[in-house]
């Protein structure tokens, strides 16, 4: 029996998910050997609880090397190149060979593609940020919060308005809410536009609702002390900033030359298989077209990221094994959106239907916020 060395990059959760099922599966049948910059996998749905304390870091991280009970072999490493071609990943560590690889990198930051966005912006779009930014909620007194997104697309649609529920939520609780002014901006027409304007009109009122000004079509243009300015020429004052960062795929994609115009790996988007042989993506990483959707393309978020991880660890142990038949992703995931004071709201669909999304919204209830606390635990525990 040959043994078939199967390459997953990226420990996030699309890897996770990937390397977990296909050391299931195929057991003795395969070599799955899973490479990841860092030692540990981190649980983003979690910051926005870190953000405000209500989480530590050892509670939203986890040690990957308790993989290696599973069979499968860690590699704590920086991917520098890959060639599809000659079926080669190279690493600070050496060249690792694949039959099978699986490119679960997700996004990478492009700080300085919005000037000044290093020097005065915060963000919670990993677990040291989230941290820098808690502190900076500490010790904030009384000013204007703005919270915004630089440029699209961004991970989890959803976050950067649970930010500002949550900061309006914190600083009511801290009854300086008289003190503060809520500046919510973003490019996009409307808000979560992924989910189509109903929704998006809800989560308006919401915002309204708490005192967040909204301010849609505002596209980022530079980041001064204190100060937002616009390419519409706009500004807006602020003492504390909250802003997505700029995303962009990592660059041994790039390099590699598995993008394609909108920056991102083109798949399959029902086997997540790429244009070349072997090769599957699957997460942030990819760019997948929703003809029929509220936008071109389907939003970044772990949901389909597990999803489409999972079609694309089943359909490699059915080539590999000859058995079961091929999968294929349905489209489908979901979203929960806390809005503090121990509530959170919640968006479920299927995001690729024909003849359009079909998506359903539920509005704040403790229900939502108890199943997001259960979905937290699920993630530190099953796949470890
Ligand atoms: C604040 C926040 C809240 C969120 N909330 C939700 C939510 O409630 N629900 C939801 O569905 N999604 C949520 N998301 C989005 C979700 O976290 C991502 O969409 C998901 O993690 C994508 O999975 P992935 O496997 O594609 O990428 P990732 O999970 O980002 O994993 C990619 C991995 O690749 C590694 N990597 C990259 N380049 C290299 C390299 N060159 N060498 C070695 N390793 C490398 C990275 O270190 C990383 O661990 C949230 C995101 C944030 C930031």
């Amino acid at each position: 029996m040959s043994v078939s060395q199967i390459l997953v990059l990226g420990g996030g959760v699309g890897g996770l998910v990937a390397s977990n099922m296909l050391a299931e599966r195929l057991g003795d049948r395969a070599k799955v050997t899973l490479v990841e910059r860092k030692d540990k996998f981190q649980f983003p749905p979690s910051y926005p609880w870190l953000m405000l304390g209500m989480r530590r870091p050892d509670q939203v991280q986890k040690d990957l090397g308790a993989l290696k009970k599973k069979g499968i072999k860690v590699i704590n490493d920086e991917v520098s190149s890959i060639d599809v071609e000659k079926r080669v990943v190279g690493t600070k560590g050496g060249d690792l060979y694949y039959d099978h690889l699986v490119l679960a990198l997700g996004a990478e930051y492009a700080l300085d593609a919005v000037p000044g966005f290093r020097e005065h912006a915060r963000h919670i779009y990993d677990l040291e940020s989230a941290l820098r930014f808690k502190d900076a909620i500490e010790r904030f007194q009384g000013g204007t919060v703005a919270i915004g997104i630089s440029r699209t697309p961004f991970k989890c649609p959803a976050a950067p308005y649970e930010v500002a529920f949550l900061l309006e939520d914190h600083y009511r609780k801290k009854a300086i809410q008289d003190k503060v002014k809520f500046e919510f901006f973003t490019p996009e027409s409307s808000p979560v536009p992924a989910v189509g304007p109903e929704i998006g009109n809800k989560v308006a009122e919401l915002l309204r609702s708490r005192g967040i000004n909204y301010h849609p079509k505002l596209r980022l243009e530079e980041i001064k002390q204190n100060e937002l300015s616009f390419e519409s020429g706009e500004t807006i004052p602020f003492d504390l900033l909250f802003c997505v960062p700029p995303h962009v795929a990592p660059p041994p994609v790039v390099e590699a030359g598995l993008t394609n115009e909108t920056g991102w790996i083109p798949v399959n988007p029902r086997t997540m298989e790429t244009s070349h042989e072997g090769v599957y993506a699957v997460g942030d990483v990819t760019s997948i077209p929703t003809p029929s959707g509220y936008v071109p393309f389907l939003p970044k978020a772990g949901v389909f990221s597990h999803g489409q991880a999972e079609v694309a660890a089943k359909n490699i142990a059915t080539k590999i094994t000859g058995r079961g038949k091929a999968r294929e992703w349905d489209g489908k995931g979901s979203c929960f959106l806390e809005v503090g004071g121990g509530q959170g709201a919640f968006v479920k669909g299927n995001f690729l239907a024909e003849p359009g999304p079909e998506i359903e919204f539920h509005m704040p209830g403790r229900v939502w916020h108890a199943q997001k606390v259960i979905f937290e635990k699920y993630w530190m525990r099953h796949w470890f």
